[in-house]
């Protein structure tokens, strides 16, 4: 697990699995995590690591949308309170269990032991809005497309956008499934690319769901690429172009899962 402050009040720490971030973020005496790192021996570590770093223990953990490996803050900061766009909230009461099956499964694959997830108190925030924390606030924007469910987080002061599983340089976009499935889900998620586009030009840094931090270069080009390859799996299905730098085997594999959801 790495820890990199990108800024006086947020530090962004990486999970050795997934490249799956949970960024602390801080302001006068109130603290917040977004997301979370994967293995139990990170979530063990994440409070004593958070208190070295001089930041009070998060009472609220932001998650930007229900898949299981975003919403695994409460084993480490069993205290605090879940916050969530509404439209995450009614996944999770949708589906009950859904996300501590999704990790018993993925547990038992990778013979991972670990205490049962237990989500708490969750409240639901509304989406896009502003939620306080400490004298200043975060803006929340829907991110839909990946999911049916989510939001991104941007840091005004910080200039930090915490983009949920969207902006990723190492893995394809992939359009979720259930309701609003196929054709839909591209709308959707191009609608979030260009409702993140202005936060992305403004940004310092863009933490993604998956993979490296990006500067606003970098972050510019990768929604750049992304939507080019959204346009074309939406006009030409299989025959897409994958974007430069993820057309490994696995990325492919993501591609013909794209194109089985469009149908
Ligand atoms: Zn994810």
């Amino acid at each position: 697990m790495r820890a990199v402050a990108l800024h006086r009040d947020v530090i962004v720490v990486t999970s050795q699995l997934f490249q799956a971030h949970c960024t602390i973020v801080r302001n006068d005496a109130e603290s917040f995590a977004i997301d979370s790192p994967v293995l139990p021996e990170e979530l063990e570590l994440l409070a004593s690591l958070v208190e070295q770093a001089g930041f009070p223990a998060p009472q609220g953990l932001l998650v930007t949308h229900a898949d299981f490996d975003h919403v695994l803050a409460p084993l480490a900061f069993p205290e605090a309170t879940i916050g969530c766009a509404q439209s995450t909230a009614a996944r999770l009461r949708a589906e009950p269990g859904a996300a501590q099956r999704a990790l018993r499964n993925f547990d038992e694959q990778l013979q991972i032991e670990r205490a049962p997830l237990s989500l708490g108190t969750v409240q639901p925030l509304a989406v896009p809005g502003r939620c306080a924390i400490g004298a200043d606030e975060l803006q929340l924007h829907e991110a839909t497309g990946h999911t049916v469910d989510g939001m991104a987080v941007w840091i005004g002061w910080a200039r930090v956008l915490v983009a949920g599983d969207y902006l990723s340089s190492i893995e394809v976009p992939t359009i979720g499934e259930g309701e609003g499935e196929g054709e839909g889900m591209i709308d959707a998620y191009l609608a979030t690319l260009e409702r993140l586009a202005p936060s992305v030009a403004d940004a310092e840094h863009v933490v993604p769901g998956h993979g490296p931090v990006l500067d606003r270069a970098r972050a510019l080009a990768v929604l750049d690429e992304d939507r080019t390859y959204l346009i074309a799996l939406g006009e030409r299905g299989e025959d897409a172009e994958l974007p430069p730098g993820r057309r490994s085997k696995a990325q492919r594999e993501l591609h013909a899962q794209n194109v089985a959801r469009v149908g």
